[in-house]
């Protein structure tokens, strides 16, 4: 990414400099950690589902108590600076994932094209393409086999894979 400078963008700079308002920032709002994933007791295959956590709002992809969500939430998992690169579940689009693995932001991400609406018309979000499962019975029944990575990402290579 070039040489770092004082005019260089938080986003742009390693995860270890960043402060806590920038750390935050980095998010784009997806909602695609906040899914419910199953584990194979067996092999260990981590599968995902298009089941969402009790906090996520379905509309909007954002957390409906993000202050309050360790304690309603406890498995809710923190992403830290240390455990951004090594958590095998997150998206391939996630902020967090792309800077620990020194990879640059999408076109995408509202830090570098300014529009916070552009996560979901890129299909990145999960806003309104997710089921709570307060509404859900048996969350094996919504196993996406293919993974939430299949049917959004456009490479540029026109079929939409
Ligand atoms: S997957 Fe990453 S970028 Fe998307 S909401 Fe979760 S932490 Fe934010
Ligand atoms: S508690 Fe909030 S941030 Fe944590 S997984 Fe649930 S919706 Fe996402």
């Amino acid at each position: 990414m070039g040489t770092l400078t004082e005019e260089t963008p938080f986003w742009e700079r390693p995860l270890g400099t960043l402060d806590d308002a920038e750390w935050e920032a980095l998010c784009d709002g997806c909602g695609q950690c906040c899914l419910i994933k199953l584990e194979d007791a067996d092999t260990g295959a981590i599968y995902d589902t298009d089941v969402a956590c009790t906090l996520l709002d379905v509309c909007t992809a954002r957390c409906s108590d993000y202050s309050n969500r360790k304690a309603k939430v406890p498995d809710c998992q923190q992403m830290t600076r240390e455990n951004a690169g090594t958590l095998p579940w997150l998206p391939a689009t996630c902020a967090y994932r792309l800077r620990a693995e020194g990879k640059p932001l999408p076109e995408w991400h509202y830090l570098v094209c300014g529009d916070r609406e552009a996560v979901v018309r890129a299909g990145i979000s999960v806003a309104g393409r997710v089921i709570s499962e307060d509404e859900v019975d048996a969350i094996e029944d919504h196993v996406c086999i293919e993974g939430f990575d299949a049917i959004r990402v456009d490479d540029g290579d026109g079929d939409g894979a």
